[in-house]
């Protein structure tokens, strides 16, 4: 038969950083066989660890072959080998790398973790090896509670769990006194004697007269390789685990093949595990992961509060200017009418354009199954525009005595930079008329606030005034210039519209004014005003009117919408310093996650010596970094709950108003975007975790 494991003419040379290379064991020839407990000696620097790693399948750069159970080793793929080193071979260290943040029953399991066993089989098995190590009473302890012996026990249960044909163990007793050595050699030697092989390094001389064969090393070659006759071997040694436990073992065999056929992935690291592992770690390690976690949480929380301030400014507007329209009247306005591309040039309503418009709303409002049509009996016409300062003047009489024309020497006047002329509104009534009354088809101006404070007693209502501005019914027109005399018969509160320059004139009155000087046969509707049955038609026709090209809605919707992208651009701009310090950020989860790599390398390289692939590794620290962002995203949310309650507070008692509105899914955006940053910057850490070399990780000190 076979020997258990087989060296063929291996050659190892390492390389350097400069191009050199240094041969560390040249044409090692040696076959070991099951049951043997094999003594690797020789001075240190010879090649022994280097040896072992080769074995261990941690290495896979040498010439030569290593046969190990009927495998070529050089010959198996780096999935192969991950599998080989978590089956068939088990490491142990001298300075025993276990886990610290895990218990001993975690330290144990890992590798069947890794192997995705079932919780209760994991136990079982690795509660029945502890106890073959004499440790059944410590399965709750954390490393750091057991003296050096029990943490080396611990280590060799760890490497039996899978059950391997192979025991490597580099010098297992180095670390350890005399009397807890020839413990842990009884162990090895119970091992061995149960069948397994069995091979460590050590210096100790006594420990090497115990074992059945003693091979020496010296500068990387076999000098001397000596069986020992008086070997006792212990013929009723058992230390096998149970080799079938009978029930839960066929069990979750069958249910392991049923699945796998499902997906390869199931004999692997699940993502659960992953989490539950790297959640053990960061608690270990928590003062440092809360701190970050807190770090991250104030760019979350302040991203939160900018998006809810952005969205309270324009709730806030949004409110304000609908307070001032009434929601069961559309207004269509001709866009170009009323704004500065049109000054003195109103865009009139062009002849049946009106009618087209309204068929083309009924046949939208039919589409959509809203049961109204409107009809002429449901239309008003409105008018609107925009004149400049040289045409706009105010002339009035000072002492309010008397005031025949603009030529009086006793008139004075009030220079308007820009004054909108306005029909009034169906929606306005008495209610918006702060001072005096409104005006009639036969006559009376209306001034907004902005004009009346300009006069110099500082109301306009009662003033002889006249008006006098420019129209024009083409660009190329020189204009016809428009006065006209009349009483200030009240001031009107215009929303928005307050503080500038605003004349409300009755529309049929402004019709009699443009026929007055002879221009009345330009005179047309600039906008209409729509009386519909509920609110909802009123949004269906707005619906509809967002599809044209060329009609707006009322000023105030105007005002909004400009309201509305002003708040939106100051509302990005706080966002994107938000994203800035969520940048910072990320580069603080990736510095803290890189150096938990440094700090972890010998875990990783634990991990890797019993069976982890990449995959696996780059797994628990991906999982980690996610871990990191739910917590950053949580602590976000209450920092801004915090935050947004004293921002409330202080401009509720210092300004009176407080423009915030939450939004539900902006908890579920800050919480999604932590989760992103944290993943993004746990990327590079992850995968340099996953490409460390094991044999450089196990080898730092
Ligand atoms: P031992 O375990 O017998 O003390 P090692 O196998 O660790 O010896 O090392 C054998 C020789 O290989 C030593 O001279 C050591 O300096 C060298 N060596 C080990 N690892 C490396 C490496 N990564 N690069 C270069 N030389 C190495
Ligand atoms: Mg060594």
């Amino acid at each position: 038969m076979d020997k258990e494991l087989k060296l063929i003419n291996v050659n190892k040379k390492y390389k350097m950083s400069n191009k050199e290379t240094f041969q560390a064991l040249y044409d090692i020839n040696v076959e070991f066989d099951k049951g043997e407990l094999v003594s690797i000696v020789g001075e240190s620097g010879s090649g022994k660890s280097t040896l072992m790693n080769l074995i261990g399948g941690l290495d896979s750069d040498y010439t030569g072959s290593i046969i190990a159970g009927g495998e070529n080793l050089s010959k198996l793929s780096e999935k192969e080998l991950d599998k080989y080193r978590k089956n068939k071979v088990g490491f142990v260290f001298q300075s025993f790398n276990l886990i610290s943040h895990l218990s001993i029953l975690d330290n144990v399991t890992l590798a069947l973790t890794l192997s995705n066993v079932g919780e209760k089989e994991k136990i079982e098995r690795a509660t029945d090896i502890l106890k073959r190590v004499g440790l059944e009473n410590q399965l709750k302890k954390k490393p750091t509670q057991l003296s050096g012996g029990q943490k080396q026990r611990v280590a060799i249960a760890r490497a039996l769990i899978n059950d391997p044909e192979i025991i490597i163990a580099d010098e297992p007793t180095g670390a350890l006194d005399s009397g807890t050595s020839m413990q842990i050699l009884e162990i090895l030697k119970e091992i061995a004697d149960s069948g397994k092989l069995v091979i460590m390094v050590t210096h100790s001389e006594k420990v090497a007269s115990i074992s059945s064969r003693v091979v020496e090393i010296s500068d990387g070659r076999i000098v001397d390789d000596k069986i020992n006759k008086n070997y006792k071997r212990n013929k009723n040694a058992e230390f096998k685990l149970q080799e079938e436990i009978p029930e839960t073992t066929t069990e979750s065999v069958s249910k392991k093949n049923k699945k796998s056929k499902n997906s390869k992935d199931k004999q692997n690291l699940s993502m659960w595990s992953a989490i539950r592992l790297s959640f053990h770690n960061m608690w270990a390690s928590r003062v440092k992961n809360f701190l970050m976690a807190f770090g991250v949480a104030i760019g979350i929380g302040s991203l939160i509060l900018m998006m809810s301030f952005s969205s309270g400014i324009t709730d806030y507007i949004n409110n304000t200017m609908k307070s001032y329209s009434n929601p069961t009247i559309v207004t269509i306005s001709k866009k170009g009418s009323g704004d500065i591309s049109s000054m003195m040039m109103p865009n009139f309503f062009n002849d049946g354009e009106k009618e087209t418009l309204i068929e083309n709303i009924n046949a939208y409002l039919s589409e959509n199954n809203c049961d109204f049509q409107v009809t002429e009996d449901n239309v008003t016409e409105g008018f609107s525009m925009m004149t400049v300062a040289t045409g706009a003047k105010v002339y009035y009489s000072p002492s309010g005595d008397y005031f025949q024309s603009k030529d009086d020497p006793e008139a004075d006047y009030v220079s308007l930079s820009i004054i909108y002329l306005y029909s009034t509104p169906p929606y306005y009534s008495d209610s918006n008329v702060i001072e005096g009354e409104m005006g009639t088809s036969t006559g009376g101006f209306m001034f907004s606030k902005g004009i009346s404070s300009l006069f110099e007693d500082g109301s306009a209502v009662g003033k002889e005034v006249e008006i006098s501005f420019t129209f024009k019914t083409s660009q190329s027109d020189p204009g016809t210039v428009i006065e006209k005399q009349d009483t200030i018969c009240g001031i009107m509160d215009t929303s928005v519209m307050s503080n500038f320059l605003v004349m409300y004139v009755d529309y049929d009155y402004i019709q009699s004014i443009f026929e007055e000087k002879g221009v009345g046969d330009h005179f047309a509707p600039t906008s209409l005003y729509i009386q519909t049955p509920s609110e909802t038609v009123t949004n269906a026709i707005n619906d509809y009117l967002a599809t044209t090209e060329g009609y707006t809605g009322s000023i105030e919707d105007q005002l909004a919408g400009m309201f509305n992208s002003m708040s939106s651009i100051i509302g990005t701009s706080l966002v994107v310093i938000s994203c800035i310090s969520l940048f910072v950020s990320a580069m603080m989860i990736l510095v803290v996650l890189y150096m938990s790599v440094t700090e972890r390398t010998k875990e990783i390289g634990v991990l890797k010596s019993i069976g982890a692939r990449r995959k696996d590794i780059k797994r628990i620290f991906t999982s980690e970094s996610f871990l990191v962002g739910v917590l950053s995203g949580i602590f976000g949310i209450i920092f801004n709950l915090i935050l947004t309650l004293t921002v409330w507070l202080v401009l509720t008692y210092t300004i009176g108003l407080a423009p915030i509105s939450y939004r539900w899914w902006y908890f579920a955006i800050a919480l999604g975007v932590s989760i992103v940053i944290s993943m993004l910057a746990g990327l590079y850490p992850a995968s340099k975790a996953a490409k460390l070399d094991p044999v450089e990780s196990l080898r730092r000190e």
